[in-house]
């Protein structure tokens, strides 16, 4: 039984089916496959892995801008990225169903110890938020209710809390970094890799900001202000010297811009399918909340795209939707479909992230489905 698992999972890899050909590597290693063949099944296992480690690559060309390229042929559901995000926020409506933290919903969930406003999980989830950011949030959350601030303005001031404020001077958008990459125009971690949890990439997001009105950068400049005003009424900068307090709030304050500014564009909805048992096509998407991914924000739209997200808690899993050939662009859906809508309708919903959609369905005005 182990070894014909074993040349199933040979064969699959052949097909180039490497999830199903490592799901059964772990089953003929369960049912006991003979020991001095071993090598064989790890040798085809650490392949398998390798191969799905790399199914894209960030790629950067002139007329595109950085965006995400296929370097193997990718198969009908296979799994493209799995991305954790750096900062991510509940809407209101969710904040007495789901874990503050982990955006899981929840039904015996755990109160914050000093205030009202959010609950948790778990235990882990509740002392998670007590070492970042709810330590400072806490006090402060009922504000931006009264202040109408929106889901964006409490996402830029998580991604600033969950950095130590001793930190915030060491981040500036210097392109002369070393670690910049100007063949990909991307910002490499100490280990030459663009990484979910570095802060410079979220600092490197394309904020339009040539493309916005006087208006907009106006009143963008006064949230931050705002924002500002509220995280002086936490700790946050408690353990800066006096004397480098207002150099350290002026940094803050422009990251915090920056990222008012870069958000809109770049932050994604995280949403749950409410499936209605009678009906695929009668399920509807429901908003949980938003979060600000790198690698997922270096995805370019495509009215036909070519991979769909699926978020469980705050962790956003992308998968083909058919067959990607290699070298294609892998194309994500910013929120306007052709099946769905119509052309002028989807310029109107793109216009917010500051592009013109020129997809095949754009160009020659394909039919609803
Ligand atoms: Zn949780
Ligand atoms: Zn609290
Ligand atoms: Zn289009």
């Amino acid at each position: 039984m182990a070894v014909a698992i074993a040349n199933r999972s040979a064969a699959l890899f052949h097909l180039k089916r490497y999830n199903e050909s490592l799901i059964d590597i772990d089953l003929s290693l369960s049912k006991g496959y003979p020991q001095h063949l071993l090598f064989k099944l790890y040798e085809r296992k650490g392949d398998c892995l390798k191969i799905l480690a790399s199914s894209c690559k960030v790629s950067f060309r002139e007329d595109m801008g950085r965006h995400i390229r296929a370097v193997r042929d990718i198969m009908p559901g296979e799994i493209v990225l799995i991305e954790k995000p750096f900062a991510s926020v509940l809407v209101p409506q969710q904040y007495w169903m789901r874990c503050n933290v982990c955006l899981k919903p929840t039904v015996n969930s755990l109160p914050c110890p000093n205030c009202v406003n959010v609950i948790f999980c778990s235990e882990e989830c509740c002392k998670e938020s007590q070492k970042s950011f709810h330590r400072f949030e806490c006090k402060i959350l009922g504000y931006f209710k009264l202040l109408e601030l929106d889901r964006f303005a409490l996402l830029v001031l998580r991604t600033i809390l969950t950095l130590p404020a001793n930190t915030v001077m060491n981040y500036t958008k210097s392109k002369m970094s070393s670690r910049y990459s100007k063949s990909k125009k991307i910002i490499l971690n100490d280990k030459n890799q663009y990484s979910w949890d570095d802060y410079n990439t979220i600092c490197d997001l394309v904020t339009n900001e040539d493309k916005k009105t006087a208006k907009e950068l106006f009143s963008k400049s006064i949230k931050s202000f705002m924002l500002l005003k509220l995280l002086e009424q936490t700790d946050y900068f408690n353990d800066i010297p006096v004397e480098d307090l207002p150099a350290v709030k002026i940094q803050a304050t422009t990251q915090m811009l920056n990222h008012l500014l870069s958000f809109p564009c770049n932050a994604h909805e995280i949403f749950e399918i409410r499936l209605d048992p009678s009906s695929v096509a009668a399920s509807v998407s429901s908003e949980v909340g938003a979060g600000i991914y790198s690698t997922l924000s270096l995805f370019n739209h495509s009215c036909d795209p070519l991979v769909t997200r699926v978020f469980y808690g705050d962790v956003c899993v992308v998968r083909a939707m058919g067959l990607i050939k290699k070298d294609a662009e892998v194309t994500d859906n910013y929120g306007a479909v052709f099946q769905m809508s119509q052309l002028d309708l989807r310029q109107v919903q793109l216009s917010q992230y500051c592009f013109k959609c020129t997809c095949d369905a754009c160009k020659y005005d394909w039919p609803l489905y």
